[in-house]
């Protein structure tokens, strides 16, 4: 036997049992982004590699160690995308999307990033991003995050926490900056060695520490909220004030500041304490500054973005059903008459009955074991046809979950009888409690 190839570590297969919870948060987002007027986008999984360097920034964890690059055969830098804004932003642009114009815009799809991987952390992972472009405003900042507390709702997860904080303008960061170098270099001893490379690179970075034994340090260091210019105070109160109003519980954390230098102004997370070590679920926040960046006109801009595999993690973690759809039907052909006849009956159940399920038998077998694939597949009805039914142009109805006594009805009647039966089919899974 030829040696067996194997998936690339931390990039997971999704079997078709796991499907049902990826699709029931996939088609509430879909659904609650068209309830919003937010439009979907596509961008390539591929950009030049300069395009996350220069919008992620040089001295972020991802750019400098992260990040899939590569040469491709034109000698051209590459990059698998580790994160969707930065490409939404370069298509918004290249394509005029941003000329005098809002925008409310979303997208999904893998994002590859090189860390190690571990429960809720791989090297392929999957987001749903939300983005409006050319709001300045602190309302949209809370519709954003109205947006994302009614997906938990939507998909029954509870227990989530919202942390929010301000980063101010550039100017008032970099001002900031200057302070908290100041604190970390007199306390040099004490900063760990991650700490210590970003204290020159990225000494905002130290705030964001994994490491718990920096934590009092991080905790008695200088608060950037306290060094906000006066419009990014304003912002950020009338902000706060907004989501109050929404009756969206929220947390101001000073050392909430995101892996991206891009952010500008709100900054938030929606955390749990359910996935162990991995507690961001979703992390979002203003960039201002990132159109410009990227060679287009000046645009406000806010967005977030949510870890798909970080949510179907808390779903199950939190016993969430997502149920497969079982087929309304299960066809049971018995003869070769029963088979010819059978497989055009089976089509025209289908019309009748469009997204219910009609499961045709295959590959023969006897009544018996028919009947026995018919139960396990979770079928509500057995549509039976042995070759004397065939003859007659019926089939006998079998209820698979009840009691109910066995029908026969011709093949003209049958359509309708079974669409009088089986209930219309939600496709949509919906957990929301109220
Ligand atoms: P973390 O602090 O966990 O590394 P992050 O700040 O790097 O997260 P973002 O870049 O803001 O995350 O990405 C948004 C969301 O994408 C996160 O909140 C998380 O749910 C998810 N995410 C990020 N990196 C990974 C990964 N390697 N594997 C799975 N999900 C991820
Ligand atoms: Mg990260």
């Amino acid at each position: 036997m030829a040696e067996k190839l194997q998936a690339i570590r931390g990039m997971n297969d999704l079997l078709a049992d796991q499907l049902p919870f990826w699709q029931q948060v996939e088609s509430a987002a879909r659904e609650l982004f068209a309830d919003y007027g937010y439009r979907e986008m596509r961008v390539p999984v591929v950009e030049h590699a300069q395009l996350f360097q220069r919008s992620i920034g040089e001295h972020t964890d991802i750019v400098e160690r992260e990040m899939y690059s590569f040469e491709d055969r034109g000698g051209d830098r590459l990059s698998l995308r580790p994160e969707a804004t930065a490409g939404l932003v370069r298509a918004a642009i290249e394509h005029g999307l941003l000329h005098n114009q809002r925008q409310r815009l979303w997208t999904s799809g893998p994002m590859f990033r090189h860390e190690r991987p571990q429960q809720g952390r791989y090297r392929q992972f999957h987001q749903i991003d939300c983005e409006a472009f050319g709001y300045p405003g602190p309302d949209i900042d809370a519709e954003v995050i109205q947006l994302s507390a009614r997906l938990w709702r939507k998909l029954g997860i509870r227990d989530l926490s919202l942390s929010v904080n301000s980063l101010g303008t550039p100017d008032a960061r970099r001002r900031y900056r200057a302070v908290l170098v100041e604190y970390f270099s007199a306390r040099r001893a004490e900063l760990d060695a991650d700490s210590r490379r970003r204290l020159e690179g990225n000494p905002l970075r130290i705030l964001d520490s994994k490491n718990p034994a920096m934590r009092a340090l991080v905790d008695g260091a200088p608060r950037l909220v306290d060094h906000l210019d006066d419009e990014s105070r304003r912002h950020f109160d009338r902000f706060l004030d907004l989501l109050a109003g929404t009756g969206i519980a929220a947390e101001v954390d000073p050392r909430l500041v995101r892996g991206l230098d891009y952010y500008t102004r709100t900054v938030f997370e929606w955390r749990t304490t359910a996935l162990g070590a991995q507690d961001a679920v979703c992390s979002g926040g203003r960039y201002d500054g990132l159109v410009e960046l990227l060679g287009g006109e000046p645009t406000p801009a806010i967005g977030w973005a949510l870890g798909i595999e970080r949510v179907v993690g808390l779903m199950q973690a939190a016993g969430i059903a997502a149920a497969e759809a079982a087929p309304a039907i299960y066809l049971v052909m018995s003869g070769e008459r029963a088979e010819r006849a059978g497989l055009a009956l089976a089509e025209r159940l289908r019309d009748a009955l469009p997204g219910a399920g009609v499961l045709a038998n295959m590959e023969g077998g006897s009544f018996k074991a028919q009947m026995k694939r018919a139960d396990k597949s979770g079928a509500a009805y057995a549509v039976i046809v042995g070759d004397d039914e065939a003859a007659r142009g019926v089939a006998a109805v079998k209820s698979l979950r009840t009691g109910a006594a066995q029908q026969e009805w011709s093949w003209d009647e049958l359509p309708g009888r079974l669409a009088a039966l089986v209930p219309a089919v939600g496709v949509s899974g919906n957990n929301d409690g109220r």
